[in-house]
């Protein structure tokens, strides 16, 4: 196998964040994105169907279960799991040769995918979006639009499982002016790149 290329001899930072849904993480996760423009965005793998605009090969790769299922036999998963129903996973593959090129990535993921990632990669830096309170978890669910009343219970019923679980997570930011959080997240990540 050829030797990975580290370019300035260091391999990339892989920031995970999680978030519990609506609490804004998107968001926030394309201001940061933005902000830097060389973070590279790890596209994951989900057997859910699109929602609204969404694109295949975008903000996900859309995939059937049967494949998905065959995918986690092959170990072609640096983590995956069952999130609201659905299986979402993220190829070690494209994982290894980002961070082996010495590019940044970032991952949005759960709760259960980021435990797995710290496992298996123990200097992820990991980030756990708050909203500032219950309600307002529920008031942008509703305000989205994209989600069945069903839809919207399962995921709220999900969230209060993420946010038991936060502790775990080297920083928390909580989402309550985007500005602020925004720019918080920002200050955290750059700590990490300057290394
Ligand atoms: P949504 O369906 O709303 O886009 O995402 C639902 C949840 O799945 C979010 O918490 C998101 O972070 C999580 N998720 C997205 N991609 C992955 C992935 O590759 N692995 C894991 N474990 N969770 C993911």
């Amino acid at each position: 196998m050829a030797a990975p290329s580290h370019p300035n001899g260091r391999k990339g930072n892989l920031f995970i964040v999680s978030a519990p849904s609506g609490a804004g993480k998107t968001t926030l996760c394309s201001a940061v994105l933005n902000h830097f423009g060389d973070i590279r965005y790890s596209i994951s793998h989900t057997t859910r169907p699109p929602r609204g605009s969404e694109q295949n090969g975008v903000e996900y790769h859309f995939t059937t279960r049967a494949a998905f299922i065959a995918d986690i036999d092959a170990g072609m998963w640096a983590e995956w799991a069952e999130v609201h129903g659905n299986y979402y996973g993220t190829s070690a593959r494209v994982l290894d040769q980002t961070l082996g090129d010495g590019q940044d990535i970032l991952l949005d993921i759960d709760v259960q995918g980021a435990f797995q990632i710290v496992e298996r990669y123990p200097d992820a830096v990991t980030i756990f979006i708050m909203p500032p309170d219950f309600e307002a978890l529920r008031s942008r669910m509703e305000n989205r639009g994209t989600d069945s009343p069903e839809v919207i219970a399962r995921r709220l019923e999900n969230a209060r499982g993420e946010i038991a679980r936060k502790d775990r997570y080297r920083h928390i930011i909580v989402n309550d002016m985007l500005k602020t959080a925004v720019a918080e997240m920002i200050a955290v990540m750059a700590r990490y790149r300057q290394r």
